[in-house]
């Protein structure tokens, strides 16, 4: 255990908690030093200050919140450290969890300890002299212990100096929004977008909600995929009250693997349906590009990204202001099962929706990995790869999950907290992937051109770009029998029976029924990529 893992052990043991294999806290170590103050109202309303120190976020409850006025002496209570995780979190707290109740960001920025190189030490000493450089906070503070109180938690004093920043009369009160988002704590109480399951482990805790709801979808009734066996080679299928056109439903899409039938349209159309819960967590809030094969997969497919005129109305759809003359200006975005159905009925049989979240298409949300096998690269040589980055993720305490593809390669997805450009992300996976490679040269090439790598595979760093996407979890992909991309746990990747294209549309609900979804857990998940 680090130092700073055994300083989130308190966090643990009040949150209770059961121990899992995923990592429950993991603290990054950073060279930059933030704080936050998190206006929390629980059962009484307090401003939490939060400094990281070491890897986590030292913490104080201050009642009356921290203010200017250097004649004020504010009382803070001293409590467990939080995990980095916690440091923007902005949102709800179940009620009857650990702190229950709605938390803003009110101010954020950076610190810097005074007259000691060893904050930990001077905290531990009870005295701790500080700059706050923050967007309403400023100057020089002291944090000072007094006491204990009765239940054993030690109360401490907050005070300002009397500098340049200082106001006198200056009330935290009288500036009530969030320096993230602008919104007061009543606001993200009313439409919460972010929920803090202190039950669970804190690289996990952080759940995203759509706006004012949870974003979860009912897999379609027996009912209704009953209309769907019945129905003639087209018709009108009305799904969770939304009506898609259904046409050509016999049509074979998918040419039959040796053992089994051919694939049809139908066929996809169901599986997009009963999928739909799985899937659509990655596909919501996000453009797509489709991948058409309107002909059936053994004829050559096309990009298409533009919607058509005939495309339901219902259809979420994103236009994007910054189109330039020939670029797709109106975008998809399947945020329901019918979406997802009438993608399957349009021949979308690869869905790739962009890494970054509406509305900042700049903000990646994902660092992609991608493991892309050359002519002479084996399956074997793929999981080679993929175990390299296992490792060197492990070491770097970052979680990710790999997925195969469904076709011959694996890809890693690895979640990011908000506020990294596609420039960051790529030059991190770049680094990651240029030290592997070095590990194995006779199986890596670098080469731009797939003919200059003499079959060599390629770590593909450059996908980590605006519009650029890989292949969704659980989209089909143009081969015999429709197999689909599936994530992973780690430890399948020592599984002698793990091939690239194990499961198909036919087989995968099994498997999820079996194994879950791994990658779930990481959706929205607010990490940060530790400097390397
Ligand atoms: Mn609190």
């Amino acid at each position: 255990m680090s130092d700073a893992q055994q300083r989130l052990a308190t966090y643990r043991a009040k949150r209770d908690f059961s121990v899992t294999a995923e990592p429950a806290g993991t603290a990054v170590a950073s060279g930059s030093r933030r704080f936050v103050v998190q206006r929390h109202r629980a059962r009484r309303r307090h401003y939490d200050l939060r400094l990281e120190v070491d890897g986590v976020l030292a913490s104080w409850a201050v009642p009356k919140g921290p203010t200017l006025d250097p004649r004020a002496r504010q009382l803070a209570v001293h409590v467990e450290d939080h995990p980095i995780e916690y440091f923007d979190f902005e949102g709800v707290i179940p009620k009857g969890q650990y702190g229950g109740g709605d938390v803003i960001v009110w101010d954020w920025g950076t610190w810097q300890p005074v007259r000691t190189d060893d904050p930990s030490k001077a905290i531990q000493r009870g005295e701790l002299h500080f700059d706050l450089d923050g967007e309403k906070l400023g100057g020089r503070f002291v944090l000072v212990r007094r006491d204990r109180d009765r239940s054993g938690k030690e109360q401490w004093l907050l005070l300002h100096k009397d500098d340049d920043h200082a106001r006198a009369g200056w009330d935290p009160e009288d500036h009530p929004r969030s320096v993230k988002t602008g919104r007061t704590n009543e606001e993200v109480a009313a439409a919460p977008d972010t929920l803090w399951r202190s039950d669970l482990p804190a690289g996990e805790a952080a759940i995203r909600l759509g706006p004012g709801s949870v974003r979860s979808w009912d897999p379609p009734t027996e009912e209704e995929l009953g209309q769907l066996d019945a129905m003639d080679g087209r018709g009108r299928w009305l799904l969770q009250g939304r009506e898609v056109r259904l046409t050509n439903l016999d049509k074979v899409l998918f040419p039959a693997l040796a053992r089994g039938a051919p694939v049809t349209k139908r066929d996809l159309v169901r599986y997009h349906a009963v999928i739909a819960p799985w899937m659509l967590p990655y596909l919501v809030d996000r453009p797509v590009n489709l991948h058409r094969y309107p002909e059936g997969v053994d004829r050559p497919g096309f990009w298409h990204k533009e919607v058509p005129s005939h495309a339901p109305e219902w259809l979420t759809r994103w236009r994007n202001e910054e189109a330039g003359p020939g670029e797709t200006e109106c975008y998809a975005v399947v945020d329901s099962l019918a979406a997802l159905v009438w993608m399957a009925n349009f021949g979308a049989v690869e869905l790739n929706p962009w890494t970054s979240r509406l509305p900042r298409v700049r903000e990646p949300t994902w660092a992609l990995i991608d493991i892309d096998p050359g002519e002479h690269t084996n399956f074997d040589d793929v999981v080679v790869l993929a175990r390299l980055y296992r490792t060197a993720l492990a070491h770097l305490e970052v979680a990710a999950t790999p997925k195969v593809t469904g076709k011959r390669g694996v890809q890693i997805w690895v979640p990011i907290a908000p506020g990294y450009t596609f420039d960051d992300t790529r030059t991190w996976v770049e680094k990651v992937s240029r030290a592997i490679g070095r590990t194995v040269p006779d199986l890596v090439s670098w080469e731009w051109h797939k003919d200059r790598r003499n079959g060599l595979a390629r770590l593909d760093y450059t996908q980590n770009a605006i519009n650029k996407t890989l292949i969704a979890p659980f989209s089909a992909r143009p081969a015999p029998g429709a197999p689909v991309s599936v994530p992973i746990h780690w430890d399948e990747l020592d599984d002698p029976d793990l091939r690239p294209d194990r499961w198909t549309i036919g087989t995968v609900l099994d498997r999820l029924d079996a194994a879950g979804d791994p990658l779930a857990p990481l959706i929205g998940r607010p990490q940060r990529l530790p400097a390397l």
